[in-house]
C-alpha cells in the first residue's frame, strides 16, 4: 500500500509541472504489440479531440442527432480496443495492458462528456430519448468490459506480479485501482452470479433514469400556481415579474407561478408573508412525488433499492452501503454513521433554541400558532434581521453574479495560487448565457478553460456541479477544460443578476472543485483531479467557500451594482457574524438527509420496506434530531443524490468533508490565512494529487493531524467558544 515514503514521490512530481508534462509522451508511446483486432474508425463531431483551443467541445458543429450514433461508435470502438488488449500475445505487462486500457474509450468519452452537459442543462425530448435509449445500455457495455475474464486474467496476472515490479508512484496505484475496480465491478464472480449482476446493473440504470427524468418533471409540475397577487405579498416586484413571466411561459397568462427547486426548503418561504401560500409551496414541494399517478417516484426507488441489496448480496457484503464504501476515506458505514451520531446531539440542541426564538417572534406579532417548516425560514429571516439587522434584499445589490465571479473567486484564486483568468469569446458554449475564461498558471502558463453557466432554467436538473469536457493527463498530453453549473434565479430582462449569499457560497464551492480538476498533475486519466472517492472530493470544494468571508476577499467582490461603492463595513460585519446563524436548520437538514441516505443503505434485500413514506418517517424520528420542524434537506422520494448521481451510501460525504474543510481552515489560520505559501502547501498536497494518495496520509501531510469534529462544529457557532 502507498504509504508517506511514495507520497514524496508524486510531491515531486507536483513541484516540477513542466517537467512532467515535457516527459509525458516518451515510454508509453513505444509501438504496442502487433495485434489481429481490427479498431473499428469513428465518424463524425466526436470521432477526433475538437480542433479549439483546450480540444473545447465545439457546440457550433454539435446537433442532438450526433449523440447517439457518436455513443454507439464510442462503444464500438473501445469494446474492440478492449478485445485488442485481451488478443494480444505477448505476456501481460504493465505497459500492453494496464496502461493500455488508460488509451481506450477515448471517443466515447468525448461524445459522453457533451451529452452530459446537454441532458443536464439544457435538455429536451429528443435528449431526454437518447438518454433513456442509452443508459441501460452503457451499463451494459461497461459490465461486459469489466466482467471480461481474458482482460481480467491479465490484470490480475501483472498485479500478482507486483512485488517484483519497478513501478512510479501513480503507476502503482494505477495497478491497484485498476484491479480494485475490476474486483469491485464482479470480475472474480461466479459465472452464474455475472449473469444476475449484469442482469441488475442494466435494469438499475434504467430506473436511475427514470427516477431523474421522472423527478425533473414532477418539479416542473409540481410549481405553485397562484391567481392572486396579493397572495404573493413579501415577494420583490422582481420576484412577482418573474413568476408572471414564467406564467406565461406556461400558458396561465395573468397568473403566477414559482417554480420549485429540487430542495425540500423553497428560497421564497423566507419572504412569502402569507401563511397559506408557504404552507402551499411548502407542501407542493414536500410531496412533488409522493402523490401517486406518473411522477411518483417511490415504486422506482423500492425497486433501486432491492436491486442494490441484491447486488451487494452477490458480493457478499450485508448490504449495499457496505459495498459501496470500499475505496471510501471514512472506510465502513459504521465510521461515517458514528461520525454522524456525533453531531446529532450539538445539532438538536441549537434547533430547540433555535425554534424557541421563532416561537417567541412568532408570539410577539401576534402569531397564535408555532413553528412549522413552512414558517422556519420566514421567521428566522425576521429574527436575523433582528439580530444582525441583515435581510438578503440588503445584500443583494452587493452581490452581482459576475462581479461575484471575477473579483471574489478568480480574486482568492490569484491570492492563493497566483491564477489568473482571461474571458474569451471566441468559444463556442451550449448557451448563451454561460461565459468562458483561459485561466493562467502563476508562471503565466496556461492551465486550464473554464465555463460558467450560473442561472436557472426550466430544462436544466436543480442543484450545482462542477464537471469537464476534457480531463486532465500527462499521457494525452491534454489540460482540464472544466466548467460549473448553477442555479441562480436568473434576473428580469435588463436588470442585473444579484445573488444571495447562499448563492454567492455555492459559486466559490463549485470553484473549489475547479480547481481540483485544474490543479491535476497526473499521468493516467483515471487517477486525474477529481477521480476520488466521495468523502473526499467535496473537501477542495468546502474548503473554498472559506474564502467568501474573507474579508479582503469580501471587500473586494461586494460592491454595489449601481453604485460600485463597497459594501459598508457594518453590513461585511454583519454579513461575516451571520454566517453562524440558524446552524441547527442548516446543519441538521444535511446531517437529516445523510441518515436517511445510510438508513435506505443499511437494509439487506428481505428488508425493502413496502411502504416508503412510513420507512421515511420511522428513520427520521431515530435521528435525534427535531425532523418535524427541520425536515430532511432531501426526501426519499426526491434524493436525486442517492437515487440517481451516485451518491448511494455516500451523503454523509458532504459533513465528512466539510470536517476536513473546517479542519483546514483552522490550519490556513493558524499559518497566516490567504498566502501564497498557504495555497501552495495545499495545491501540493491535495489540489494537484487527483486520486494518487493514501487520503488519510494526505490529510495529515496538509495539517499535520487526523481531522477533528470540534473544527465543523465551532465553524457553524454550534460549540461554545474555548472548545
Ligand atoms: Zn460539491
Amino acid at each position: 500500500m502507498y504509504k508517506p515514503a511514495l507520497l514524496i514521490g508524486t510531491a515531486l512530481c507536483a513541484a516540477a509541472l513542466g517537467a512532467c508534462t515535457t516527459t509525458a509522451t516518451d515510454t508509453t508511446m513505444a509501438p504496442t504489440a502487433p495485434t489481429q483486432t481490427a479498431i473499428p474508425q469513428g465518424t463524425g463531431v466526436f470521432a477526433d479531440p475538437s480542433g479549439l483551443p483546450f480540444h473545447a467541445p465545439d457546440f457550433t458543429r454539435i446537433q442532438d442527432s450526433d449523440f447517439k450514433p457518436a455513443i454507439e461508435q464510442g462503444m464500438a470502438i473501445e469494446k474492440a480496443e478492449w478485445q485488442a488488449i485481451a488478443d494480444n500475445p505477448q505476456a501481460p505487462t504493465f505497459d500492453n495492458t494496464i496502461v493500455a486500457l488508460q488509451r481506450t474509450g477515448r471517443m466515447l468519452d468525448r461524445a459522453q462528456r457533451v451529452f452530459s452537459v446537454m441532458t443536464g442543462t439544457v435538455t429536451n425530448d429528443t435528449l431526454d430519448a437518447v438518454d433513456a435509449e442509452l443508459s441501460p445500455r452503457l451499463a451494459a457495455h461497461s459490465d461486459a468490459l469489466y466482467l471480461n475474464d481474458e482482460i481480467f486474467a491479465r490484470v490480475k496476472a501483472v498485479y500478482d506480479n507486483r512485488a517484483a515490479m519497478s513501478m512510479t508512484v501513480e503507476d502503482a496505484v494505477l495497478l491497484e485501482k485498476t484491479y480494485e475496480r475490476f474486483v469491485h465491478a464482479g470480475a472474480e464472480l461466479s459465472p452464474e452470479a455475472k449473469a444476475q449482476l449484469r442482469d441488475i446493473n442494466t435494469r438499475l440504470s434504467a430506473l436511475s433514469t427514470e427516477f431523474s427524468q421522472t423527478l425533473t418533471q414532477a418539479t416542473k409540475d409540481e410549481a405553485l400556481v397562484v391567481s392572486d397577487r396579493a397572495a404573493l405579498a413579501g415577494l420583490s416586484d422582481a420576484e412577482i415579474t418573474a413568476a408572471a413571466t414564467s406564467a406565461t411561459e406556461r400558458g396561465l397568462d395573468g397568473q403566477y407561478v414559482i417554480a420549485l427547486q429540487n430542495t425540500t426548503q423553497q428560497p421564497l418561504l423566507s419572504s412569502l408573508d402569507n401563511r397559506d401560500t408557504r404552507k402551499a409551496l411548502y407542501e407542493k414541494s414536500w410531496n412533488r412525488t409522493v402523490g401517486g399517478g406518473d411522477n411518483d417516484t417511490r415504486a422506482l426507488i423500492k425497486e433501486i433499492a432491492t436491486l442494490r441489496a441484491q447486488k451487494a448480496a452477490l458480493f457478499g457484503e450485508p448490504d449495499y452501503a457496505s459495498y459501496q464504501m470500499y475505496d471510501r476515506m471514512a472506510e465502513t458505514p459504521e465510521n461515517a454513521i458514528a461520525f454522524m451520531n456525533g453531531l446529532a446531539a450539538p445539532t438538536a440542541k441549537a434547533q430547540a433554541e433555535d425554534a424557541a426564538a421563532i416561537n417567541a417572534m412568532i408570539k410577539a406579532e401576534g402569531g397564535d400558532f408555532t413553528v412549522q417548516p413552512w414558517d422556519w425560514d420566514y421567521y428566522a429571516s425576521k429574527v436575523r434581521a433582528e439580530k444582525f439587522d441583515l435581510d438578503d434584499n440588503a445584500t443583494k445589490p452587493y452581490f452581482e453574479v459576475n462581479r461575484v465571479l471575477e473579483d471574489g473567486v478568480f480574486f482568492a484564486a490569484n491570492k492563493l495560487y497566483g491564477l489568473t483568468f482571461k474571458k474569451r469569446t471566441d468559444i463556442p458554449v451550449w448557451h448563451p448565457t454561460v461565459s468562458v475564461y483561459t485561466v493562467y498558471d502563476a508562471d503565466g502558463s496556461e492551465l486550464a478553460l473554464f465555463y460558467f453557466d450560473p442561472f436557472q432554467r426550466d430544462n436544466k436538473r436543480g442543484g450545482a456541479w462542477m464537471s469537464g469536457f476534457v480531463g486532465q493527463s500527462h499521457l494525452f498530453d491534454e489540460m482540464p477544460v472544466i466548467y460549473n453549473v448553477l442555479n441562480i434565479p436568473p434576473p428580469a430582462e435588463g436588470e442585473p443578476a444579484l445573488a444571495s449569499f447562499d448563492n454567492v457560497e455555492t459559486i466559490f464551492h463549485e470553484f473549489g472543485h475547479a480547481l481540483h480538476g485544474m490543479f491535476a498533475d497526473q499521468r493516467y486519466p483515471s487517477l486525474s483531479g477529481t477521480a476520488t472517492p466521495r468523502d473526499f472530493v467535496e473537501f477542495p470544494s468546502q474548503a473554498n467557500e472559506k474564502w467568501a468571508v474573507e474579508p479582503t476577499v469580501l471587500a473586494n467582490y461586494a460592491r454595489h451594482y449601481e453604485t460600485g461603492e463597497p459594501m459598508p463595513a457594518e453590513l461585511l460585519q454583519k454579513v461575516q457574524e451571520s454566517q453562524t446563524f440558524d446552524q441547527g436548520y442548516a446543519l441538521g437538514e444535511t446531517l437529516a438527509a445523510a441518515m436517511l441516505d445510510m438508513d435506505w443503505h443499511d437494509l439487506a434485500a428481505g428488508e425493502i420496506p413496502a411502504d416508503v413514506n412510513a420507512f421515511e418517517a420511522a428513520a427520521l424520528a431515530e435521528t435525534g434530531l427535531h425532523t418535524n420542524l427541520v425536515p430532511p434537506r432531501y426526501r426519499t422520494s426526491y434524493f436525486r443524490h442517492v437515487w440517481a448521481s451516485g451518491y448511494a451510501a455516500g451523503y454523509y460525504a458532504y459533513l465528512w468533508t466539510e470536517m476536513l474543510s473546517a479542519n483546514t481552515g483552522e490550519w490556513f489560520d493558524a499559518n497566516g490565512g490567504m498566502t501564497r505559501a498557504n495555497g501552495q502547501k495545499f495545491r501540493d498536497t491535495v489540489l494537484s494529487r487527483g486520486g494518487t494518495i493514501d487520503y488519510n496520509d494526505a490529510f495529515r501531510a496538509l495539517t499535520g493531524s487526523d481531522p477533528q469534529v470540534q473544527p465543523l462544529l465551532r465553524a457553524r457557532g454550534l460549540l461554545d467558544d474555548g472548545q
